[in-house]
């Protein structure tokens, strides 16, 4: 198992650097990997999310806010001055005291008698000169001399008209409302809004360090949450780094869960299952294929050494049962390519095969082979989609087991059916009529224990003396039944014979001959 704290680099160097050389070169740890890293780009891209919302949405509620605070600030200056404008007006009219002055000093007494905050500041405009200032704080003006010409361009004879002068570093926000019916009066009202100002950038700045907490601690629970998640990938990596040709026994500890990282890592661990379960069949197929070659060898050795060259009958017999030898280390040879073969498209070349004259040529081949009681079980008249070369040599191959396996007096029977399926099993699919050839005999017979494993390279089961055989008839036979999509099975009892049946489902239903 490759583990957390595993580093395969370290432990197995020959033969990852063979497989994998891209892997090898590549330095998991250094700074470059892991910027490059899924966990990093992972949380960078969170981390890039919540930055542009974070900006958004600050952006949008304090300019929103802010814009807010000074029309509400704007307002209340405008409500004031307006207030004052109307009393001036009033008075003028009911008050005999008031008549006979100028507008534009009953309204200094007006802003005298009403004092200003000590933020705030009232002023008097005449024909476009500031005429006089009421200042809320005596010790510190926040009009000016030097902004008074400012001061007194603010003024719009068409109404209220609403502006900011800058006292001395300080914002003055002003209002400057004229006196209706009097023309080149106005009265402005201005208030410092620093204090506001300051007021909202205490907001942002608050706004700002919690937003920056929030991204870092995003930052530090995204890292580990990312890091947990892709674990399975790092071990990925790190299994097959240490995955070769001489170890397949490499897995990733799965962890509990459906997730997609852990779907792969188990997807992974299935392939290296199958990849070692290849491997391994590959190295018993490869000795037990030197196991067979060496024993045809050791004959060929034998006789060569033995025999006495100056000997005509001598050299003659030895050539005859070399070449014997010859002839059964070709067989073995043919056999294995043609296994080694099998599963290639190609192997076998389908058809129209007439099934009862494919049976007769089978029975033709083979009743020659040995004395026996030949005869056909059943003849299914039908022409099939098949190889009838690969189907001949599956038969042949069976009626000389059932020869070997047999006495003279013995019945060996072929035969062929086609099956239709009876019921239908609730799909919509198509019944699927399946082609069934048979090879029976009332010999030996087979024990139920061995019947799996006769059908495997070189699985033999009755290896007595005169019994020839390289164990792989069956397992081509069960090669060319898989080849068209069916399977080779047998129904034996030992002492009691063994009825051979090659299963075929048909691409498209038999046609009656
Ligand atoms: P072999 O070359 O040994 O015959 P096969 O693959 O053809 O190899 O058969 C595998 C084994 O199956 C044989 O060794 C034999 O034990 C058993 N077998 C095959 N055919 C028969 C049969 N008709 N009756 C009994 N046993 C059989």
């Amino acid at each position: 198992m490759a583990t957390l704290d595993e580093h395969p680099s370290e432990d197995g160097p020959a033969a990852p650097a063979a497989v994998f050389p891209e892997a090898e070169t590549q330095d998991p740890s250094g700074w470059g990997a892991k910027f490059h890293s899924v966990r990093f780009r992972v949380v960078a891209a969170m981390l890039g999310m919540m930055l542009a919302g974070l900006i958004t949405a600050g952006l949008v509620t304090f300019v929103v806010q802010f814009q807010e605070a000074d029309a509400r600030l704007d307002q209340a200056l405008l409500d004031k001055a307006n207030s004052v404008v109307k009393i001036v007006q009033t008075k003028k009219k009911t008050s005999g005291d008031y008549a006979n002055r100028t507008y534009i000093s009953a309204l200094h007494e007006a802003a005298e008698d009403i004092e200003p905050r000590s933020n705030e500041v009232m002023a008097g405009i005449v024909d476009g000169r500031v005429a006089w200032t009421v200042e809320g704080n005596g010790d510190k003006a926040l009009l000016e001399d030097s902004m008074l010409a400012d001061a007194a361009e603010l003024r719009n004879p068409a109404g209220a008209s609403f502006g900011e002068l800058d006292a001395d570093g300080r914002p003055l926000r002003t209002v400057v409302v004229p006196m209706r019916g009097v023309t080149g009066t106005f009265f402005l009202v201005g208030r410092d809004a620093a204090d506001q100002r300051e007021h909202n950038a205490s907001s942002v700045r608050t706004y700002s360090l919690v937003s920056l907490g929030m991204l870092l601690a995003a930052a530090v629970i995204g890292g580990i949450v990312a890091g947990r998640l892709l674990d399975p990938l790092r071990r990925l990596r790190e299994a097959s780094r240490a995955v070769g040709p001489e170890d397949l026994t490499q897995r990733v500890e799965v962890r509990k869960g459906e997730d997609d990282v852990t779907l792969l890592a188990k997807t992974f661990n299935t392939m290296l299952e199958r990849l070692d379960e290849g491997a391994q069949q590959q190295q018993q197929f490869l000795d037990d294929a030197g196991h067979e070659l060496r024993t045809p060898l050791t004959i060929l050795r034998g006789h060569l050494e033995l025999e006495t060259v100056d000997d005509p009958d001598d050299v003659i017999a030895t050539r005859d049962v070399l070449l014997d030898e010859v002839d059964r280390m070709q067989r073995l040879v043919d056999d294995l390519l043609l296994l080694a073969n099998s599963g290639e498209i190609g192997f076998i070349q389908r058809e129209p095969v007439r099934i009862p004259e494919l049976l007769d040529q089978v029975m033709e081949k083979v009743h020659v082979l040995a004395d026996r009681h030949w005869q056909i079980d059943e003849r299914a008249d039908y022409v099939v989609e098949a190889d009838p070369q690969r189907l001949t040599q599956a038969l042949v191959q069976l009626a000389a087991n059932a020869v070997k396996y047999t006495r003279p007096s013995s019945t060996i029977a072929l035969g062929s059916r086609i099956e239709r399926p009876t019921a239908t099993d609730g799909t919509s699919l198509p019944p699927q009529d399946t082609l069934v050839l048979w090879v029976r005999d009332d010999g030996i017979g087979i024990a139920a224990e061995d019947q799996q494993r006769i059908f495997e390279r070189f699985g033999r089961v009755h290896t007595g003396r005169g019994v020839e055989g390289s164990g792989l008839g069956l397992a081509i036979v069960a090669a060319i039944a898989q080849a068209h999509g069916g399977v080779a099975t047998v129904e034996s009892e030992y002492g009691h014979g063994a009825t051979f049946i090659i299963r075929i489902p048909l691409q498209s239903s038999g046609v009656r001959v």
